[in-house]
């Protein structure tokens, strides 16, 4: 013993003990802690004395004590964050201090707390095996250890404590950001993935959660400040505010830090809470208020800049599906619920007894593709906006308008209201376009709902058939859908007898449409696209007679068929040298959930050797959306063939963000409405541009589809969409003009 003691060290001794609770904040942030493990009461003093007044990084030691190996243990199972050992290697017995050592390391799997053996007996040392075994910082003999020494060694084992914690600590943080990321990405809505936001923050920080996560008001809004913040989730104390305007809180505090920390684009850290900051793209960024009681250190901080970096990847996409939602069910010229939508209103109106006095109406705009090409597009948008103010401007009772297609409107309300007299009236003024008068007409067509018996998409589907028997009449006329005229079963009847002799016949065959790298211009693939040519030469399109292949089961036997064609070009395109090439195979809703799908798949594999890798199945956006569990599963054993798949006409269903994660999709193809939409609509390329984003947070890959000239080609290069298929670059084809037009375009 170098260092004397004196009264004053055991005063230290019983202050530092009383100053200690046992519910220290985590990571004891204030101070460092040292544990004293030694049978001479003379050692706990001297040691304490000697470092007492010690501080590093503004942190004072704190010393816990420990008189025999028993206590020790004891001790050790209620502390935590010890940061150094200093331990008496003979006390009881010649080895309970190493015994003790192994009990920290091995038994209670302390790694992260360091340890310095001390020992009274100059001479006896451990072996070299156990200081490297039981990772032992330092072996002093006591005498050794004078106050200048204790110092050093303490503090050089206080730093190595911190940089392993660190290391640790950000190792766990890491991978709790990881598997945040990924449950996260299992939230559906906007909602739910917000309030999981603030809980990983708790949990990443080991708090209880408490904040709010808020946004900018506006979809579309323009940057405005703090103006438009609304709480998109909360926990805690925070938990009503939820929908409401930030200020609804009333706590300058939070509304000022969450202000700061968009404004500058930055983390903001108060002494007893945070606000995050998270980059959302479109003008629309993220800001959370924590409430952490204490101040975060470093590590911590520096985890939450990595979180906060990777989920707002994960909020953009989120938000985009939830544009994505919206654009799949309201019209963005008009801002009225599109077709869509208005099947699901009218199947709603269906189910309440406002169905017996209510009637739909199509109203379908005369003439107006020829106003529409003689006076440009803008003109036209205008047009149809006049014309849905005008049908929404009915006062008194209540009337939905949607938008059904290019210029058909739906109205959907009370007979008194929805009637050709009523209708005809709102056409009597002319509209007032660019400050010209305008003179329109439009013909409607009406489906009665009291006694109807389809649902939403029938019903409109009638309205469709009345419009058309009206305008066949003559414009602004209309006309009542009428059972009669219902679609012709027995036209049904007799196309069905006739595809079936067609299959039979051999008179269905495969075209295949080349697939485009937009960079190099050369083809990927193809998709096999089904053709019924009839005996008199004519096309039946695949839109009219697939649905009745599915409608009698004969796409079970067709679609199996068209797979076994498809596999059997692929590996004739390779033995003539194609080998890197993709054969896309479209699957009907039907088909696919036919029980025996997996097996039909795995034999045409089989048979005709087709190489899995090559082979895409094609299943649409909507199907996707449909008894979500089994398909995961289906998806699932289908993938495990080899065999790839791709989401179909995306963009036109909803599908959620945690669909497309978990049906492990492996490319979406950007439905031909978003392609036509680059050139052709005031809405631009916002819709191809998302999907196309998504895709790439989502690690999809991207096919625009319907592609028909070089600007749209070139809009979706810069978009980064890198594949395309379209009449651009070529039309489907047979088989033997696939080869050759491989041989001499396609990849030269
Ligand atoms: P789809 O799967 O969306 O196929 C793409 C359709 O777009 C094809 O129509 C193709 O010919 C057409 N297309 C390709 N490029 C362009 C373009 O630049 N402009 C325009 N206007 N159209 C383009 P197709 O062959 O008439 O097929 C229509 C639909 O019938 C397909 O839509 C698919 O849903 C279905 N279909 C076709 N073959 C099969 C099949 O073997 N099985 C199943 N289940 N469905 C099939
Ligand atoms: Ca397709
Ligand atoms: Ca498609």
């Amino acid at each position: 013993m170098t260092t004397s003691t004196s009264p004053e060290d055991d005063l230290v001794f019983l202050d530092e003990t009383a100053a200690h609770g046992f519910n220290l904040p985590r990571g004891a942030t204030g101070v460092w802690r040292v544990l004293i493990i030694d049978d001479d009461a003379d050692v706990h003093s001297a040691t304490t004395f000697a470092l007492g007044n010690l501080e590093m990084q503004h942190r004072p030691l704190e010393f816990l004590h420990a008189f025999s190996a028993a206590e020790a243990r004891a001790l050790l199972k209620n502390e935590r964050d010890i940061a150094v050992i200093l331990l008496d290697v003979v006390m009881e017995m010649e080895d309970a201090g190493l015994q003790l050592v192994r009990y920290i390391r091995e038994t209670m799997g302390m790694t992260e707390v360091r340890i310095i053996l001390r020992t009274g007996q100059p001479g006896y040392a451990p072996e070299i095996d156990a200081i490297r075994d039981y990772d032992i910082n330092d072996y002093k003999t006591k005498s050794e250890l004078t106050r200048i020494k204790l110092f050093t060694t303490v503090t050089a084992a206080i730093r190595s404590y911190e940089q392993i914690r660190a290391i640790n600590a950000s190792r766990r943080g890491l991978d709790l950001i990881v598997r945040a990321g990924t449950e996260l990405m299992a939230l559906q809505g906007l909602q739910n993935f917000a309030a999981g936001v603030i809980t990983q923050i708790a949990g990443l920080l080991s708090l209880t959660p408490e904040g709010l996560l808020c946004v900018q008001e506006n979809l579309d809004g323009e940057e405005g400040e703090e103006a438009g913040l609304f709480v998109i989730a909360a926990a805690g104390n925070f938990l009503d505010f939820i929908n409401q305007p930030i200020s609804a809180i009333g706590d300058p505090r939070i509304t000022g830090a969450l202000g700061q920390a968009l404004r500058e684009r930055r983390n903001i850290y108060g002494d007893d809470f945070s606000a995050l900051y998270f980059a959302g793209k479109a003008k629309r960024d993220f800001a959370a208020f924590l409430n952490t009681r204490t101040p975060l250190d470093d590590i911590d901080r520096r985890l939450l800049e990595v979180f906060c970096g990777n989920i707002s990847v994960g909020l953009d996409n989120v938000l985009m599906v939830t544009r994505l939602h919206h654009f799949a069910f309201y019209d963005t010229l008009t801002k009225l619920p599109n077709r869509t939508r208005m099947v699901e209103i009218i199947n709603e109106m269906l189910a309440t007894p406002a169905r017996s006095e209510a009637t739909l109406a199509l109203v379908d705009i005369d003439h107006f593709s020829e106003t529409n090409d003689a006076l440009g597009h803008q003109f036209g948008d205008l047009l149809l906006l006049a014309v849905a103010g005008r049908l929404q401007s009915h006062p008194g009772k209540q009337l939905v308008v949607a938008r059904i297609s290019g210029d058909t409107f739906g109205v959907l309300g009370h007979a008194d209201l929805v009637n050709p007299p009523m209708i005809l009236a709102q056409f009597e003024k002319p509209f007032s376009i660019d400050g010209q008068d305008v003179q329109l007409s439009a013909t409607t067509g009406l489906v009665h709902l009291h006694d109807y018996e389809g649902g939403g998409t029938d019903a409109l589907k009638d309205g469709d058939i009345a419009l058309k028997r009206a305008k066949l009449q003559q414009r602004a006329g209309h006309f009542y859908f009428s059972h009669s005229m219902a679609v012709d079963v027995r036209e049904r009847v007799r196309m069905m007898h006739a595809l079936r002799t067609a299959f039979e016949e051999k008179r269905l065959f495969v075209v295949y449409q080349p697939q485009i790298d937009l960079a190099t211009r050369q083809a990927t693939g193809a998709e096999a696209l089904l053709r019924w040519k009839t005996a008199d030469g004519t096309f039946i399109p695949p839109d009219l007679f697939i649905p009745i292949a599915e409608y009698s089961g004969m796409i079970i036997d067709i679609g199996n068929w068209v797979m076994l064609e498809a596999c059997r070009e692929l590996v004739r395109l390779r033995s003539l040298g194609f080998v890197d090439f993709m054969m896309s195979i479209n699957v009907s809703q039907v088909q696919f959930r036919h029980p025996h799908f997996l097996d039909t798949l795995h034999k045409a594999l089989l048979e005709t050797h087709a190489p899995p890798a090559f082979v895409e199945l094609e299943i649409t956006e909507s199907m996707a959306m449909e008894d979500p569990d089994v398909l995961i599963e289906l998806l699932g054993q289908i993938k495990q063939t080899g065999v790839s798949i791709a989401i179909d006409d995306f963009g036109t269903g909803f599908s959620s963000l945690s669909y497309l994660q978990q049906l492990q999709a492996d490319r979406i193809k950007i439905d031909r409405a978003f392609v036509i939409e680059i050139t052709n609509s005031s809405r631009g390329s916002s819709i191809a541009e998302m999907i196309i984003q998504l895709g790439r947070n989502l690690g999809l890959a991207v096919i625009a589809e319907g592609v028909e000239d070089e600007r749209q080609a070139d809009i979706l290069t810069e978009l980064g969409c890198p594949l395309a298929q379209g009449f651009l670059f070529a039309r489907p084809m047979t088989a033997d003009h696939l080869a050759a037009w491989l041989k001499s375009d396609g990849l030269a």
